[in-house]
């Protein structure tokens, strides 16, 4: 990024002067990268401010092209920037929650007994945000292909995770977050099969479908990011397997900890924990050691509530205060994993001591 926007300048990609040309050309060039990484083509790929706004865009875009059509179908594991629209549109339109199992995953099942001809959109996440579980994103896509139903796919957690084929997905629209894949933060991508109605009008940025200046610092990070991950990705998922894989091998001796999720059924960079005691002491201490690490969602983290995703499990109120989760990323080392379970192995072991003592 640095090169590039000394090299170029901070060109507007709207404007006709070189500068200006040399800015649209770095866009084309990330959308280019970013298509090759979601195996797509770059025509419908939008720009936007990341998945949240992709989200939200796609929710209420599909909404009101399907007025007549007035079922809105997701489950309580979609991230909120997808179930608060919905719950907004809740007042003309109903919306439906799909089951969910004790292991975090969406129940397809719960689609046949609801009527397809009524469905104005279903949602379903590539995989749940807080446990890492993976979900049915691509059979739910073949199913609403059959039946004209638009799927929206959230593919935040997913991208560069796994390789992709989106035009052959079945899918109608998905979203994605760039400081995800280690591009900056406040840039991300609404794919969609057809145009969908803009959330954001006035210039004609983004052939029509997103008003407003480009962020260029933030598509370049994106584009850069995707190429690399289309040379590299296989290697770096093979190294988050191993190191998931050492990971939950380390956990698996800290006694009281329980997974959430079978290791083959989520993410290999999340680990998701039910400890032996509320998580807010443990993640606080692991903080002053410099781990960190996440209770629930880090959206909803500082927020008093229980996890919607937790509950959906079935999980109570006061297990869901009791989550821990863990995430690799590209900057994790081996070394680190041991360390880390050392550390919280003796916090878990000292504050069990101090509850022994007190009672
Ligand atoms: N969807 C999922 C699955 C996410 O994990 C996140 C962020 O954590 C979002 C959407 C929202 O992304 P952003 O906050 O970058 O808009």
């Amino acid at each position: 990024m640095e090169r590039w926007l000394s090299e170029d300048g901070w060109g507007n990609a709207s404007s006709v002067h070189a500068t200006g040309r040399k800015a649209q050309e770095r866009i084309e060039a990330a959308r280019d990268g970013v298509a090759r990484l979601l195996g797509t083509r770059p025509g419908r790929i939008s720009f936007v401010s990341g998945a949240t706004e992709a989200n939200n865009a796609a929710v209420a875009a599909w909404a009101v092209r399907n007025r007549a059509r007035p079922m809105l179908v997701a489950s309580r594991l979609e991230h909120p920037s997808v179930q608060e629209p919905m719950l907004r549109l809740a007042a003309a339109q109903s919306v439906e929650w799909l089951p969910v199992t004790s292991q975090g995953r969406v129940d397809l099942d719960g689609l046949e007994t609801l009527p397809s001809e009524h469905m104005g959109m279903l949602a379903v996440m590539a995989a749940n945000n807080e446990t890492g579980a993976l979900q049915p994103w691509r059979e739910a896509c073949a199913w609403g292909a059959e039946r004209s139903v638009p799927v929206h796919a959230d593919l935040t957690q997913v991208v560069g995770k796994m390789a992709l084929s989106l035009d052959g997905s079945g899918a109608a629209s998905a979203s994605l977050s760039g400081h995800k894949l280690g591009a900056l933060a406040g840039i991300g991508v609404l794919w969609s099969r057809e145009d969908l109605a803009p959330m954001t009008v006035g210039g004609a940025q983004e052939r029509g479908r997103r008003a407003g200046t480009e962020n260029l610092a933030g598509i370049v990070t994106l584009g850069a990011v995707a190429d690399w991950l289309v040379r590299h990705g296989a290697e770096e998922q093979a190294r988050t397997q191993r190191l998931g894989a050492r990971l939950r091998e380390l956990l698996g001796s800290v006694p009281g900890i329980a997974f959430s999720v079978p290791q083959d059924k989520a993410l290999a960079g999340t680990v998701h924990l039910r400890l032996p005691t509320d998580a807010e002491p443990v993640l606080i201490r692991l903080d002053m050691q410099s781990v960190c690490a996440s209770m629930g969602s880090a959206c909803s983290a500082g927020v008093a509530k229980p996890s919607r995703t937790l509950l959906a499990m079935g999980w109570t109120e006061r297990e869901s205060r009791s989550a821990l989760r863990l995430s690799l990323g590209w900057s994790t080392e081996e070394g680190e994993l041991s360390e880390m379970t050392r550390i919280l192995g003796q916090i878990l072991s000292n504050l069990a001591g101090a509850a022994r003592t007190s009672e």
